[in-house]
């Protein structure tokens, strides 16, 4: 299964050199363009996971990659402590394709979502008037949103979370997709909710329809923001620009990451208007490398690219076509498909082979996958896909679900 000599020794140098915070699948990469990567033995591979949603314009999309070659020639990081020519452009962009007032740049994900936690509790103290160290944020069991220790201390996946604490306060986690549960967790010092539109690493969980807009509702009746974390779900994954969008839902504060800087470059941001955005002034937060030149060259890029609607087209109707070909897959070892978009998450029927062991037979096929739990696979093509491709990479999947053990 571990392919070439070559391969192997690849894979035992990193085991011996890294750390073991990540069990990749047996095969090592090289190069890419689109949807397909080569891996050091010359074999290519068709690319289900991109990224986990950060390739969703594909490997090297061509406009990316000039406008980054462009910039390396030109510039690369003055630090926020001087402004570049480039940063005007790039936050009203992102704010424009949020219809929002303002933009605070960072580099991950995480750290994204540690500046909504900061923003949403300093708003509570300064506008909503909550007392002093006593602001609670409502999260969602099975969240996903990074690996930071405040945000480990809220999740509810032991794996993320054991051993790492203390952890903050001023969370409080319920489950996904039952707005009662929601209303009773408020209380007079409850600032925001902190949403996943559709929960991505609890293997692509897209919540009743209507809760989004019941979440919305009940945030404007009780004082509340709703931060969305689009980290994953946004631009372009889920059909439209945002999963919020199918419901017609406008949170408070969008957090972005991955897609938007292309595959290439580390860039996330939140996103908010003005009586949000405020509450943070000169030296209370910030980032070395947060909207530096080649992140706001390659993310400017981004919202181009998404502003005809040709991606989100895309993924609507190609995911479309994947998920009525994963409907078609054999009863006996798929238990259910969820998704949206060019976005899915296939549970398998207990008993049959483990999502890992699926996708090692993937990519002994040349398909690569990636397990979001023991039970689930997780797919997630880059938005270039072709339909055939599509079609292909499902008949591999089918086969390997096939495959005697
Ligand atoms: N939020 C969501 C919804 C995610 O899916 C992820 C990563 O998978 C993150 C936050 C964290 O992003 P990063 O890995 O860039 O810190």
């Amino acid at each position: 299964m571990s392919g070439s000599l070559r391969t192997s020794a690849e894979l035992q140098r990193a085991e011996r050199h890294s750390a073991h915070n990540y069990r990749p699948l047996p095969a090592v990469l090289e190069s890419a363009q689109g949807a397909w990567v080569r891996d050091i033995d010359g074999v290519d591979h068709l690319d289900l996971l991109a990224g986990y949603s950060a390739l969703n314009f594909g490997h090297r999309h061509p406009r990316l990659v000039e406008v980054a070659q462009r910039q390396l020639g030109r510039l690369t990081l003055t630090s926020r402590a001087f402004q570049h020519s480039l940063f005007a452009d790039f936050c009203a962009a992102v704010s424009g394709l949020c219809n929002k007032d303002a933009v605070l740049p960072m580099n991950t994900g995480a750290e994204a979502v540690e500046t909504a936690i900061k923003l949403v509790r300093r708003w509570g103290y300064e506008v909503k008037g909550v007392p002093p160290g006593r602001a609670e944020i409502i999260t969602f069991d099975g969240n996903f949103h990074g690996r930071t220790v405040t945000i480990v201390g809220f999740s509810t996946d032991p794996a993320a979370r054991d051993g790492f604490g203390p952890y903050p306060r001023g969370f409080v986690s319920v489950p996904y997709g039952d707005i009662a549960a929601v209303e009773q967790a408020v209380t007079p010092n409850t600032v925001a909710v902190l949403i996943e539109p559709i929960q991505g690493e609890a293997g692509v969980r897209v919540p009743p329809p209507g809760y989004l807009t019941e979440v919305r509702a009940l945030c404007d009746a009780q004082g509340l923001l709703m931060a969305a974390d689009e980290i994953q779900s946004g631009l372009g994954r889920t059909g439209d620009t945002f999963a919020c969008d199918h419901e017609g839902v406008v949170p408070d504060l969008y957090i972005l990451g991955k897609a938007l800087g292309g595959g290439i470059v580390p860039v996330s941001a939140v996103v908010a208007d003005w009586p949000v955005m405020s509450v943070i002034g000169p030296g209370q937060h910030g980032s070395t490398f947060g909207g530096n030149p080649l992140a706001c060259a390659v993310a400017t890029e981004v919202v181009r690219m998404l502003e005809t609607g040709e991606f989100q087209r895309r993924s609507a109707e190609l995911g479309a076509h994947l998920h009525s070909l994963l409907a078609q897959l054999p009863v006996g070892a798929v238990a259910g498909v969820r998704g949206r978009g060019l976005w899915a998450g296939v549970d398998l029927t207990p008993g049959g082979p483990p999502a890992r062991e699926v996708c090692e037979r993937l990519l002994s096929r040349r398909v690569l996958a990636k397990d979001a739990h023991e039970g689930t696979l997780r797919l997630a093509p880059p938005l270039v896909i072709e339909r055939d491709e599509i079609t292909w990479a499902i008949e591999q999947l089918e086969s390997s679900l096939r495959e005697n053990r």
